[in-house]
């Protein structure tokens, strides 16, 4: 194991990251994308898993193409993977473009304005286009993409490597925007000729694998995240979290638990206080008891101990969550560790109980933990 391993004992959770997992995800997602193939999204840090460690791991794995978001993203992750291809998903912005240029970092120019600038600059340094084909984000129209294809005068002063699009809805594998976005897409790319291409996120690979494209970006599905609605999760899980008890208390029944009072024992019960909160990115939106989003889902967070499920009692506190361990075995609680995140409590369960999705719930893990890096990629 390597990273930020050391100072464990000064940490209030753990959070281990399976890095193999996150390989053979990927060669999965590879294998899918036939004959396309699969390049890997590892934009906001590799969706908090920490890009240093989670670029090399797949470059080493035959990776040769990453989407990062941001200028600065693209040249911390420079140095993991000097022979890639890294694109800029955000496009150029001021300020940005000598550092992006002498990094080897691709554009993704994302309107008619940034495609004129980087004409401008006149070295004609590779650049991608996004095309726009019903997400209204980023990205040319389709009649600007049209008029570019067709224009060859400003196409003499591009060196355009890769185009593509972005769906909106893939995770409703039967959304007609689908269809709509994968014909106006084709239909722009068959004005540009044969420039390398690609439209499909993690839903768009699982649902119809490179759309006849040679690339594919998933992003959610390599961290083992949940990417279409409706069907069960293929994807290897990657993230274990786990929160230090710090006391385990009793308390009876018509006490209450928690800011707000919110939560009243039914029961004479035994509660484990840990030390993990949503200033870790554990969020109170998924309190047991009075927050809003519980007046319209009744079911809270829960962890996991000795074999039984153990529901967050009352609010969601910034250090410090009490969970529900009436029942437990007591050697099993002095072991000192709950599971919040793991085998037990996949991470969109977590996140459906926050009402919001697991690329949320990742991105927000945060810095407080102490992480574990696991290497292999079959255990
Ligand atoms: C984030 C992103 C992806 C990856 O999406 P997932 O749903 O995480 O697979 C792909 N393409 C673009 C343009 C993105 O912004």
């Amino acid at each position: 194991m390597t990273g930020r391993t050391d100072n464990g004992d000064l940490r209030g959770g753990r959070l281990t990251i399976d890095l193999g997992a996150i390989v053979a995800n990927w060669r999965d997602l590879d294998r899918r994308s036939r004959p396309g193939r699969a390049a890997a999204v590892v934009k906001a840090d590799a969706y908090g898993l920490g890009a240093e460690h989670v670029v090399p791991a797949l470059a080493a794995a035959g990776c040769d193409t990453f989407f990062a978001a941001m200028p600065d993203e693209g040249v911390s992750i420079r140095p993991l993977a000097p022979e890639a291809r890294i694109f800029l998903l955000n496009g150029i912005q001021p300020g940005a473009t000598d550092a992006m240029i002498a990094d080897g970092l691709i554009p993704v120019l994302a309107s008619l304005q940034q495609v004129e600038s980087w004409a401008a600059g006149g070295d004609r340094p590779p650049c991608a286009l996004q095309i726009d084909t019903g997400m209204n984000r980023l990205g040319l129209t389709v009649d600007e993409a049209l008029a570019l294809a067709g224009d060859d005068v400003l196409r003499s002063r591009l060196d355009i490597v890769h185009v593509m699009s972005h769906f909106a809805c893939a995770d409703m594998s039967d959304h007609p925007m689908n269809q709509h976005q994968i014909e106006s897409f084709q239909a722009v790319m068959a004005s540009f000729g044969d420039i390398e291409s690609s439209l499909s996120n993690s839903a768009g690979v699982l649902t119809g694998g490179a759309h006849g494209l040679a690339v594919t970006r998933p992003g959610i599905a390599l961290y083992g995240g949940e990417a279409v609605d409706g069907i069960a999760n293929p994807m290897r899980p990657v993230v274990t979290l786990e929160a230090r008890i710090m006391q385990v208390r009793s308390a009876a029944a018509g006490e209450t638990v928690s800011y707000g009072a919110t939560h009243r024992l039914a029961r004479d019960s035994r509660i484990a206080i840990t030390s993990v909160g949503y200033a870790d990115g554990y969020p109170r939106a998924g309190s047991g008891s009075g927050v809003p989003l519980r007046d319209a889902v009744p079911e809270g967070l829960c962890g996991f101990v000795g074999g039984h499920r153990a529901p967050v009692l009352g609010r969601v506190t910034m250090d410090l969550t009490c969970f529900d361990v009436t029942g437990v075995p007591d050697d099993a609680l002095a072991e000192g560790w709950i599971e919040l995140i793991g085998p037990n409590i996949p991470l969109d369960d977590v996140a459906r109980a926050c009402g919001t999705i697991g690329y949320e719930v990742l991105t927000g893990l945060g810095p407080r933990y102490a992480r574990h890096y696991r290497h292999k990629e079959e255990d």
